[in-house]
């Protein structure tokens, strides 16, 4: 049972009588789900230790977990500057979502959500894109015109980007080098489409040494 500094007649509560609860793992930051709690559930949940809501489908209190066995056990309960949402840092068991999900949030609607997660996808992601050119060639593309041109152009453009690699890498500035790194990244990738290797080739090679 945790110390309450606010009751929750203080909190303005929404047009259904109700406080959203945004969830939130104590230690990731990794936001996990949007519920809802009335003032029974956020008595329950700091008498329990556990997260407990009302759930609008059911119109009953609901302990999250209770019959999936994913609780989240409270870490702190937070409210926002206008009092009408609470945050809560949690321990979460398992998966937060009914989907079986980590987290309820992997649907995007806007942005690119995979390179945030991953920087190194953009590495698949432009391999991939080469890929479409080659199998569905687009008027004034630069890969398609290299892979017209053949082997021998695109193994010039390898050794050209990387020797103007070597020369930015001379230069005081490192921005230089961002630049050529990221030519000579991309006509790599080119040759890797050309001869058939993929990432996961290299992936597997690395881990292997
Ligand atoms: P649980 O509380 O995990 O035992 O799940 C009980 C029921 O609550 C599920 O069958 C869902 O209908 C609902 N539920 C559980 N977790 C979520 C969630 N993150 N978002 C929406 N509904 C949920
Ligand atoms: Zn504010
Ligand atoms: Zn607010
Ligand atoms: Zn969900």
């Amino acid at each position: 049972s945790f110390e309450c500094m606010m009751e929750f007649s203080e909190f303005k509560l929404n047009e259904n009588g109700l406080l959203p609860v945004v969830v939130q793992h104590y230690k990731t930051n990794e936001v996990l789900m949007v519920a809802y709690m009335d003032e029974e559930a956020f008595y329950h949940t700091i008498k329990s230790g556990k997260m407990t809501y009302y759930s609008r489908s059911r119109k009953q209190q609901w302990v999250k977990g209770e019959t999936s066995g994913h609780f989240q056990y409270v870490k702190s309960l937070i409210i926002d500057c206008d009092k009408d949402t609470l945050l809560a840092k949690v321990d979460q068991i398992g998966a937060a979502c009914h989907t079986g999900n980590p987290t309820c949030f992997f649907q995007p609607v806007v942005g690119d959500t995979i390179t945030e997660k991953n920087p190194l996808k953009i590495l698949e992601s432009v391999y991939d894109t080469i890929i479409d050119r080659k199998e569905h060639p687009k008027e004034g593309s630069y890969t398609n015109y290299l892979f017209d041109k053949g082997l021998d152009k695109i193994l010039k453009k390898v050794g050209e980007e990387a020797t103007e690699l070597v020369i930015a890498a001379k230069n005081p500035n490192p921005e230089e080098v961002k630049y050529e790194m990221s030519d000579f990244l991309y006509h790599a990738m080119v040759l890797m489409v050309e001869r058939g290797v993929t990432w996961d080739d290299i992936v597997n090679e690395l881990a292997d040494r």
